[in-house]
């Protein structure tokens, strides 16, 4: 069975803070570089964190195999 990681592409992100809003508990913002990080791994891929995936406008955050 493999496992799901989040991942926030630090190139592609621009800080809107959405997904830290949606999902605080996966994501919150580096305040050093004002970007998107994960803050734990879900353990799951629940909806707050699809939601997240879904709502960032530039398609920063990724669900991938670890
Ligand atoms: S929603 Fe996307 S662009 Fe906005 S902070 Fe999160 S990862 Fe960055």
């Amino acid at each position: 069975m493999s496992t799901k990681k989040v991942v926030v592409n630090q190139d592609t992100c621009i800080g809107c803070n959405t997904c830290t809003l949606i999902d605080p508990d996966t994501f919150e913002l580096n305040q050093t570089t004002f970007k998107a990080q994960v803050k734990k791994q879900p353990e799951t891929i629940g909806q707050a964190t699809q939601s997240a995936v879904d709502c960032c406008p530039v398609g920063a955050i990724s669900i991938v195999d670890e």
